[in-house]
């Protein structure tokens, strides 16, 4: 029987805080990592790529980590999620384990102060529901006969709650939609649609039901497959507060709690591949649900395993699929971390192959591409090697997939390879590789908007600085008057130097913990592995800050003085006016 993980919620920014505070990332990590002190930091040879020099960087001050090798950086949280191979809420635990702290109470309890907590509840609730429908509705014989036909055993659908949503439009409504508030929480679990004239209807009819777990064990959303050639064959809940569909992986879950040691993961299509491969013993299957393998999806795959193994039809759609998840791999493939491809035979998918071939043949590595003989091999099938121009080709075609993984043994191996391949050296690939930089960058920076102006820079400066120093928030006289500042990044800060106020000890490490998972997050931590070199002279740390402060006011004051005097051009100024304005140019002159 399934047991399920209490109901989890938020931990409270202020533990984790405190946590931080309690835990020395220098003491962590050099309980995994031997660390000597070189200078102010502490280095080691990093545990996430092969290096003989170490580049991997630990600031105590900062309580942040830094490879200059392959990248790799974060807090002590982030540490142990990346070396352990944890969840969030896993690596939280430990560490509260470590420094003795019991995780406050009501992070076990549902939250109150959001109705999330509640959708996970009733999600349970369907699942229990439909599991009950499989065993004792009438109509549930053909949902089993089908579940029989695929060699599905009862302890298989047991241990992946299976369940079957009965023929009808309003079976789970009548069940669990009995008010108003009731319909409107099922319709926000997207398991119920509204309909134009009012009133639901229910979104599975006459499926087998497929409940899909986050990594935490709480029940976000569901699959459901039709028993006959109907279409869609297959259909999944929608994005819903609690459901994001380029995130979640089916199977993970249950991946991880049967098996300790992770080692390898497989990637394949759908539910019924992972339930037929762990119905033959191969418990470590998952699925990207409906879309292709995103980067998140990857992330959180090589942080439970360090091998990840796709399994893509021979067809041709499968062999574009693997194609782009190449290129999505690329760049997470760093040393310690691998990729292979799995190609089955024409007309077969995982579930035919493992009932067909067996299990042992199935986890037989000869068969597998490694991800960089199979660029190779997708590189030569385009390419004439025994001429000099498609000798070079092949380089030029290489250069642009090489470029996008990070430093190590493997980008160099790849480099070897395309060498040894075009009849030229590595020097010289290596040359073209790093006159490549400026395309890269131009590429990166055309998913933005707009160019960083010099005003940003100067928010940017002193984001920095907060970061290395949190304590220069008390030298910060008058916050109102950074108020609608017109520079972007100003509601960034303001809401920065709140935050350290509230929280007067809070470290480098706690502002990053503070916005982990939203779109701030790489630039503070680009910010934050960078900012030592910059700040070196930490004795005139608080003038420079006051002095970028000072900088950045003069922007408002100039902005008003443009408008004043635009506004006035035409007319003759009044006496007010004049006054106004003199005023405002002695204060623009003062910067
Ligand atoms: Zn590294």
């Amino acid at each position: 029987m399934f047991i399920l993980l209490p109901m989890a919620g938020r931990i409270p920014q202020n533990f984790i805080d405190e946590l931080l505070a309690r835990t020395d990332i220098v003491d962590l990590i050099d309980g995994f990592v031997p660390l000597k002190k070189m200078g102010k930091d502490f280095k080691a040879c990093c545990p996430f790529h092969d290096e003989k020099t170490p580049s991997f960087t630990v600031s105590q001050n900062k309580q942040f980590y830094h490879c200059f090798g392959c990248g790799a950086n974060g807090t002590a949280i982030s540490f142990l999620m990346e070396y352990s191979h944890l969840e969030f809420l896993e690596a939280i635990e430990e560490m509260a384990n470590k420094a003795g702290l019991p995780i406050p109470e009501e992070a076990n309890q549902p939250r109150t102060d959001s109705n999330l907590s509640e959708l996970y509840e009733l999600l349970e609730i369907v699942v229990r529901f439909y599991c009950t429908q499989l065993k004792e509705h009438k109509q549930a014989g053909r949902a089993i006969e089908y579940l029989k036909n695929r060699g599905i055993s009862g302890e298989i659908a047991k241990q992946f709650e299976l369940g079957y949503a009965p023929a009808g439009w309003d079976n789970l409504i009548e069940e669990l939609g009995k008010s108003d508030a009731a319909q409107k929480r099922l319709s926000l679990t997207g398991m119920i649609i509204k309909r134009d004239n009012g009133g639901y209807y229910d979104r599975f009819r006459d499926r087998i039901m497929f409940p899909i777990r986050d990594p935490r064990g709480r029940v976000i959303g569901f699959g459901g497959r039709v028993l006959d050639d109907e279409t869609p064959k297959y259909l999944n809940s929608p994005e819903t507060p609690i459901y994001h569909k380029g995130r979640e992986l089916y199977g993970l879950y249950q991946a991880r709690r049967t098996n300790k040691d992770l080692q390898r993961l497989y990637v394949v299509e759908g539910y019924m591949d992972v339930i037929a491969l762990a119905q033959y013993g191969i418990t470590n299957a998952v699925a990207s649900l409906g879309t292709a393998a995103t980067s998140d999806h990857l992330e959180r795959l090589f942080r439970a395993a360090a091998q990840v193994v796709f399994c893509f039809d021979g067809d041709n759609a499968g062999r574009t699929a693997a194609w782009r998840a190449l290129e999505t791999t690329l760049p997470l493939i760093r040393d310690g971390r691998q990729a292979f491809f799995m190609f089955m035979p024409q007309g077969e998918d995982p579930d035919t192959y493992v009932r067909s071939n067996g299990r042992e043949s199935f986890e037989d590595n000869s068969q597998y591409l490694a991800l960089s003989d199979y660029l190779i091999a997708k590189l030569k099938e385009t390419t004439d090697l025994s001429t000099t121009q498609g000798q070079a080709k092949l380089v030029d075609d290489a250069l642009p997939f090489i470029s996008l993984m990070p430093q190590g043994a493997l980008r160099k191996l790849l480099i070897r390879d395309v060498a040894k391949l075009s009849d030229g050296d590595e020097a010289y690939i290596e040359s073209l590789l790093s006159s490549q930089k400026p395309v890269e960058r131009r590429t990166i920076r055309s998913n933005k908007p707009a160019q960083k102006s010099g005003n940003e820079n100067l928010v940017g400066k002193i984001i920095s600085m907060l970061l290395y120093q949190p304590t220069l928030v008390h030298t910060v006289e008058n916050q109102d008057a950074l108020k609608s500042i017109p520079v972007a990044g100003v509601d960034f800060l303001l809401e920065l130097l709140e935050l350290i106020r509230n929280n007067p000890k809070i470290s480098c490490a706690g502002i990053l913990e503070n916005w982990r998972d939203t779109k701030y997050e790489p630039r503070l931590k680009q910010i934050a592995a960078s900012n030592s070199d910059m700040l070196a002279v930490s004795s005139r740390l608080e003038e420079e800050f006051l002095g970028a402060l000072t900088k950045l006011q003069a922007k408002k004051t100039q902005q008003e003085l443009k408008q004043l005097t635009n506004v006035k051009r035409v007319s003759n100024l009044s006496a007010e006016d004049k006054e106004a304005i003199r005023k405002l140019t002695k204060i623009s002159d003062k910067k």
